[in-house]
């Protein structure tokens, strides 16, 4: 049943054979998930607000139009203290109206919510005020307000919108913002200044509103009070913050073992109108995978597979949250998740890349590979296309009879993991389902007035509908007896990441910031954690296919093989002293914390040395409910131990940039310390595996890292 076929035309694929690539392909439609997106694009998606649970019945309607089973909705209650899993639950936000007119020197309607909802804050508290307005410029610190009057006025500030709240409403007593916030940087910020950001004012402070304006209208503004003409603005706001609910809408294709676990297929379906690409795209384009395996599967095209299928459309992170809380049963037999934010920009609009995202080092996983593989096939057709013509099929372009999509290439990458989205709660470790996640950035229109249905190519929308499709498929089919196929294919993948990784290692190993012992140290550390992290890959697919393949012994032979050249490799530069760095470089002292736990991992722990041993050995454990650290609204350290003591974490410290290399925020980190915690790990091992995902850091601010955890109960020590 197992094909491979060269050429763009073929399906090319080992383990999902032609005939079935082409059944999909075929049925996948663009200008279906275009249309959908169409609706959904009219509501303003704010979680908990009514016109979220109107898009949530649109997603309902279509999937039982598209004959999906056990299609509904959940209501999850949220006060800002019940807590799902580890996070505490936000508010919800009823709005009835607001508008804000300039009344001073002229008379014009800034903003209306009937017509513009992205234009009031969400959060935003009832008002009704007439008063001045004051350039406080950020807005963010004591200093912009010295010597300025804000008390009952109006101030105009582009900091970020909460901290502006908490310094001009909270404290100074003004009674609301206008706002002209930036947009997520990118190097096209700035450009242009009719952009209106999406802005949150923190829902758990009582009072204040915002009314968002384009740096254009904030411009005219400053220069009118620049020039001493008094500004007065009105402020109409009627709304409430308060207790509510989230909806989560799921559907599913049942498979034939109730016993084989399941397939998740997840996005978010709250923000921003018209929130096109994010994430209307993602709702709409896992929506299409599930009509197309709903209906290949329903008229036999497509054999029913083992493992089921599951689709679910909720607030980002808060909605997956809540939804595994309520069901510990469904979350203990997920076996791998498709995740979709933002994946139907046109490149040459929004300037976006589509990434094909790993999972991190602490959930390896040859599930990316498939998916990856499947984006290869589309990608290398397209190309074909775009240069003569041919292979139209192949190249999935969505303009069969004035289609709307383009024939543009299928501009498409793998990249290593990256925060920011529901992923973040299935690859945590307390979770631990893998997520095949998919995602467009940069994306210069984000969480703005302009990130409209314009910027969507329905061709792409059409390619991602199947390549969501065929993962899950092939996902929710796989078996042991694929294992002489797929195990060599994934192997020979390994075996790339792994000479990527010598090629990482050997610039450590020449790294001039370090001695000689500890820049060859860290790059055997290195190579250690990513054939450790390529074998755990292989070995992932026997898990998940509950076999004992007999191609998986000598796949993790020739790894190892691999890395021991590299490692000969790495000695003989450290032999020949090629190694720049200078004495004074070496004792600068930052880094020696990490070099000793790198030298006692590689050693043993008989030989580490005192001062880092104590620490280093420590075993945490997770200790608490399930679930990641961080979330869209909340934070549990800052809950459980207050902004003066997580203000005095090393690694989330202002300064920590300075002492975390190779990436700039230890956000990313204490993910992955977390992550790596397994009861086994010591915390110098632990040390070793995020540096060699991430780039050394110390065991310093590792340790300490850990030790505000075990404040917040989140791990105890052994
Ligand atoms: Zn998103």
């Amino acid at each position: 049943m197992l094909f491979t076929i060269p050429g763009p035309a073929g399906a090319q694929h080992a383990f999902l054979p032609e005939a079935q690539w082409i059944a999909l392909r075929s049925e996948a439609s663009g200008t279906a998930a275009y249309e959908n997106l169409r609706a959904l694009t009219r509501l303003h998606r704010v979680p908990a607000t009514a016109e979220f649970d109107q898009a949530a019945a649109l997603i309902l309607d279509r999937a039982r139009e598209y004959g999906l089973q056990d299609a509904h909705a959940e209501q999850y209650p949220i006060d800002g203290s019940i807590h799902y899993g580890l996070m505490r639950s936000h508010v919800a936000w009823t709005v009835e109206g607001a508008r804000l007119w300039q009344i001073e020197p002229q008379h014009t309607l800034l903003a209306d919510w009937s017509s513009d909802p992205i234009r009031l804050a969400d959060y935003s508290h009832s008002a009704d005020v007439e008063a001045p307005l004051v350039d406080v410029g950020a807005g963010t610190s004591a200093n912009d307000y010295a010597g300025k009057e804000v008390r009952g006025r109006m101030v105009l500030a582009d900091g970020v919108l909460s901290t502006v709240q908490r310094l001009a409403v909270m404290k100074y007593g003004a009674a609301g913002i206008i706002s002209d916030m930036p947009n997520q940087t990118t190097a096209w910020s700035g450009l242009d200044t009719s952009i209106v950001r999406w802005g949150h004012l923190d829902g758990s402070l009582p009072k204040g509103f915002a009314f968002m304006v384009s740096r254009a209208t904030a411009a005219g503004l400053r220069a009118q009070l620049r020039s001493g003409t008094p500004v007065v603005l009105g402020a109409h706001v009627k709304a409430e913050v308060g207790p509510g609910h989230w909806t989560v809408v799921t559907a599913t294709i049942p498979g034939t073992d109730a016993g084989a676990g399941e397939i998740v297929y997840s996005c978010h379906l709250d923000h921003q109108r018209p929130g096109a690409n994010d994430n209307g795209s993602g709702c709409v384009t896992i929506l299409e995978s599930a009509r197309m395996l709903s209906r290949l599967i329903g008229n036999g095209s497509l054999a029913r597979p083992r493992r089921g299928l599951r689709f679910i459309w909720g607030p980002e992170v808060e909605g997956t949250m809540a939804y595994l809380s309520a069901h510990p049963d469904i979350r203990r037999v997920m076996r791998a998740d498709v995740h979709m934010d933002m994946v139907g920009g046109d490149p040459f609009k929004n300037k976006s890349v589509l990434h094909v995202t790993e999972t991190p080092w602490s959930l390896p996983t040859f599930i990316t590979d498939i998916g990856a593989s499947f984006a290869e096939t589309i990608r290398d057709a397209a190309t074909v296309y775009t240069e003569d013509g041919s292979h139209e099929e192949a190249a999935v372009v969505e303009s069969r009879g004035g289609a709307p999509g383009t024939r543009n290439a299928f501009i498409v990458d793998v990249t290593p993991y990256a925060e920011g989205s529901d992923h973040d709660d299935y690859d945590s470790s307390t979770i631990a389902v893998p997520s095949l996640y998919l995602r467009d950035w940069p994306d210069i229109y984000i969480h703005t007035d302009h990130d409209t249905l314009e910027q969507i190519d329905a061709t792409k929308l059409r390619r991602v509908a199947l390549l969501g499709a065929a993962s899950g498929y092939t996902f929710a089919g796989l078996d042991g007896s694929q294992s002489s196929v797929i195990l060599p294919f994934l192997t020979a993948r390994a075996e790339q990441r792994l000479a990527k990784g010598f090629q990482r290692a050997q610039l450590l190993a020449l790294d001039a910031d370090r001695t000689q012992e500890q820049a060859s140290s860290e790059a055997h550390n290195l190579m250690r954690q990513t054939l450790r992290r390529e074998q755990a890959a292989l070995r992932s697919f026997a898990a998940f296919t509950q076999s004992d393949p007999p191609e998986l012994a000598p796949a993790l032979a020739a790894l190892a093989t691999q890395a021991a050249t590299f490692n000969g490799w790495l000695d003989a530069i450290a032999k020949r002293g090629v190694h720049l760095a200078s004495s004074a470089d070496a004792s600068s002292g930052a880094h020696d914390a990490s070099a000793a736990a790198a030298q006692g991992s590689a050693r043993g722990f008989a030989q580490r040395s005192a001062a880092a041993g104590h620490a280093g050995m420590r075993i945490p454990r997770r200790i608490a409910e399930f679930g990641p650290l961080t979330f869209q609204n909340d934070d549990v350290l800052l809950d459980r131990l207050g902004p003066e003591r997580v203000g005095k974490i090393k690694l989330l410290s202002g300064d920590s940039s300075r002492l975390v290399n190779a990436q700039e925020s230890g956000a990313i980190y204490a993910y992955e310390i977390v992550n790596f915690v397994d009861g086994k790990r010591s915390v110098a091992e632990i040390r070793d595996a995020v540096s060699g995902e991430l780039g050394p850091v110390s065991l310093d601010l590792v340790s300490d890292y850990l030790q505000a955890c075990e404040e917040a109960k989140i791990i105890a020590f052994r």
